[in-house]
């Protein structure tokens, strides 16, 4: 019980990666804490993303490795043809969910965490109506309240799902049957990494992009080397500048392309399946923000850099929101940071959050990684503030264990401040981008300069040389201080 008139400290809406990250550290700080969960434990992230979505690439990411013949030949091994189960892919993604899910739950069971079920919603500032799964309806009401009520799959107008031929990420990740033809809608993270997948598997796959281009969020350098290798090189046809404006389920799903700008009917296809993977929208229609004056932006909750909802820029007292229904680049570990800089806000700490260092990874075989600004938002930003903006390429075709692995495809390229040395971005495709990219995202949290960096010893022979050689590479190129 809290020492307050309010039944806990504490109400965390929403029991994914933010709600968790938040409930845990708050209790392990001396708060009462509930979390109030309407589905399952651990979110998208445990139950519909990041955790079955890395078992599915992790399993399929063999068969493709084994099945390359060409490549295992080319050091000298000769392996069978490759055999795989399906069902038993799909359970290890569902016994590693239920996993997960039962350590999270018990780990805030053990952090004194109350984890309520039902759906929450406002009834006053800090009183919270819950509808539990039996209809009863009963108010809680806490000090402080978080809002981690994270995202959902988007479909677009004209798109019908079924679930079983047309179907988003939320039933992909059970990976139910193997279509022979799937058209994925969406060539962002969510979609690239099930091309992965299925193609790994077998699967023919058409990439269908609204966009001008194919991977549109990523940096063109590396959109275009990842591209010709996860794409072009692959059972792919990607049609880029087309719009899916009619999909209707059944066998075979019927699909209508229109021209993007025109929106001329350009093609019609059947295939076995459609994945759509267009984003993600905010949950947070039902949780009466209205009430208490919160004008959401196309569904997101307007927050500070101390994780505060804004009522027309101005901070509510004790409202808190965290995670993807903040619409701040939406990913686990940015849902949990913010849980934690909220509870750490609302215990007087005065935290806010560096956007600019959060990495972004996309699992396929090899990985893509990015952390920091775009080129384009360096560029912007050295014309703003007068600063010549350096920019090197370091590639994986001349680093020694890249080449060990005969996997040498890959590039990094780093953006920098020439003045003064400043980690502005860096992205990066290649073996273990995801794993590389950490280090210059402490090295950007820091703003460490090029110069520093340079001189920091790496492994040899490791991928990591390969940031290393970019650094090295940028520290040549700052600008001297001038003679006098
Ligand atoms: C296929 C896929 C792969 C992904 N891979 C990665 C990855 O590799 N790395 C990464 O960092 N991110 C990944 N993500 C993104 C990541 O899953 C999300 O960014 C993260 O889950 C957001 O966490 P959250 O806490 O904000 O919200 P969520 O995880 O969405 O959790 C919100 C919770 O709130 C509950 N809820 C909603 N409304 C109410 C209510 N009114 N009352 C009670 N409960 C409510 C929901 O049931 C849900 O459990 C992936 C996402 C997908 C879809």
């Amino acid at each position: 019980m809290s020492e307050t008139n309010f039944d806990f400290d504490l109400i965390v809406i929403g029991a994914g990666y933010g709600g968790f990250d938040a409930a845990k550290h708050a209790s392990e700080n001396g708060l009462s804490v509930a979390i109030i969960e309407s589905r399952d434990m651990g979110g998208t992230c445990v139950n519909r993303g990041c955790v079955p979505s890395k078992a599915l690439l992790a399993a399929s990411g063999k068969v493709r490795e084994l099945a390359d013949a060409e490549h295992l030949s080319a050091f000298g091994i000769h392996a069978a043809p490759v055999r795989f189960e399906r069902k038993k892919i799909a359970e290890h993604a569902t016994n590693l969910v239920a996993n997960i899910r039962s350590n999270l739950t018990k780990t805030l069971e053990r952090a004194g965490v109350e984890i309520l079920r039902g759906i929450g919603r406002f009834e006053g500032p800090q009183r919270i109506g819950l509808r539990e799964a039996n209809g009863v309806d009963r108010m809680v009401t806490a000090k402080d309240v978080i809002i981690a009520t994270g995202s959902e799959p988007f479909v677009p107008p004209g798109i019908e799902t079924d679930g079983r031929t047309v179907f988003t990420s939320d039933e992909a990740v059970n990976l139910e049957w193997l279509p022979r033809w799937i058209a994925i809608i969406g060539s962002g993270y969510i979609g690239l990494e099930f091309a992965d997948v299925y193609t790994a598997l077998g699967c023919e796959v058409t990439l269908i992009e609204a966009l001008e281009r194919v991977m549109p969020t990523f940096d063109p350098d590396i959109a275009k080397i990842a591209g010709r290798n996860l794409i072009q090189g692959r059972d792919i046809d990607a049609k880029s500048g087309v719009l899916a404006s009619k999909v209707l389920p059944g066998c075979p799903v019927r699909i209508e392309l229109s021209d993007m700008k025109t929106r001329d009917l350009i093609e019609e296809l059947e295939v076995d399946a459609v994945l759509v993977a267009t984003g993600r929208v905010p949950s947070s229609s039902g949780l009466n923000l209205e009430s208490l004056g919160v004008k959401t932006n196309r569904g997101y909750i307007p927050i500070d850099d101390e994780m505060r909802v804004l009522v027309d820029g101005k901070p509510l007292p004790h409202l808190w929101a965290v995670g993807d229904v903040t619409g701040k680049l939406m990913l686990a570990h940015t849902a949990a940071a913010q849980g934690t800089v909220a509870v750490d806000n609302l215990l007087g700490k005065n935290r806010k959050i560096d956007y600019r260092s959060i990495p972004a990874a996309t699992f396929t075989h090899p990985e893509i990684s990015s952390v920091g600004l775009s080129e384009i938002e360096a560029k912007e930003l050295a014309e703003k503030n007068k600063f010549e903006l350096g920019i090197v390429r370091s590639y994986f075709k001349a680093n020694s264990k890249a080449l060990a692995e005969l996997d040498s495809d890959g590039l990094m390229k780093l953006l920098f401040r020439k003045d003064n040395g400043e980690v502005l971005g860096a992205h990066i495709y290649g073996l273990h981008a995801a794993d590389l990219i950490q280090e210059v995202a402490n090295a950007l949290a820091r703003r460490l300069s090029v110069d520093d960096l340079a001189k920091e010893v790496h492994t040899h022979p490791t991928l990591s040389e390969v940031v290393e050689v970019a650094y090295k590479q940028a520290s040549i190129q700052l600008q001297k201080p001038s003679k006098v």
